[in-house]
């Protein structure tokens, strides 16, 4: 499909996200965690009232893993998945996010990007590090399986795609190191290791971590 537009607002946040300071930028793990637990959640709380989930809280999970080489991290879960439209409404229109009380917080030109850190600013912070964002997802209970695909500010594609079972993966494609960043770090299993330890050990469902040796 061709490629589509963010919403004008959503392209000032990414400026201003993807400009932040350096140390703000480990949130983004946060942030897609939590992410991938609430699709577990949605699904789980669906099967308390549809027998065809066949799921119990104890069977989700959420998988994380490093390509150093292929400089990619990829968090899946097997929550609820999205189809073409939850895509569209979710991934393409910031103002239905998190990251709109965010910005609305921030005022009108502010430059404090302190508080970065403290708020839940969602999937398009992982921008800060990423330069490409690829999203395979299935929904629960449909066939089609599609990958969303985006370098930012430029916009997205939708195309449909093959995944087997429900769920979603996010692969964030790592910047290349700058000057004073550092994006290899994040490719480094023990560093995320210790970011998911200090911001997602509140999250119910198992997180596993694989990593790919070059
Ligand atoms: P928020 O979590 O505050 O709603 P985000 O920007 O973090 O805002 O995410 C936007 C939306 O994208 C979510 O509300 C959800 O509908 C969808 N989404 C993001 N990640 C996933 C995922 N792993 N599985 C299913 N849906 C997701
Ligand atoms: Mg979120």
């Amino acid at each position: 499909m061709a490629k589509r537009q963010f919403k004008a607002e959503s392209k000032r946040l990414l400026d201003l996200m993807v400009n932040s300071i350096y140390t703000h930028k480990e949130i983004f793990l946060r942030e897609i965690i939590s992410n991938a637990s609430d699709a577990c959640d949605k699904l789980c709380y669906r099967g308390l009232t549809d027998d065809q989930v066949g799921m119990s809280r104890e069977d989700f999970r959420i998988e994380l893993s490093v390509d150093p080489e292929a400089r990619t991290i990829t968090v899946s879960d097997n929550g609820i998945g999205m189809n073409k439209e939850d895509l569209e409404n979710n991934l393409g229109v910031i103002a239905s996010s998190g990251s709109f009380q965010f910005k609305q917080e921030l005022g009108e030109g502010a430059a404090d990007t302190d508080v970065i850190g403290q708020f839940g600013v969602g999937f398009y912070s992982a921008f800060m590090v990423s330069d490409r964002i690829t999203v395979v997802t299935r929904k629960f209970g449909e066939d089609a399986a599609y990958r969303w695909q985006s370098s930012g500010a430029d916009g997205y594609t939708i195309n449909e795609c093959e995944k087997e079972g429900h769920g979603t993966d996010i692969i964030m494609h790592i910047k290349p190191d700058a000057e004073e960043e550092q994006y290899s770090e994040f490719l480094d299993s023990y560093r995320l290791q210790g970011l998911v330890k200090k911001y997602s050990d509140y999250i119910r469902f198992p997180i596993r971590m694989e990593v790919s040796k070059s």
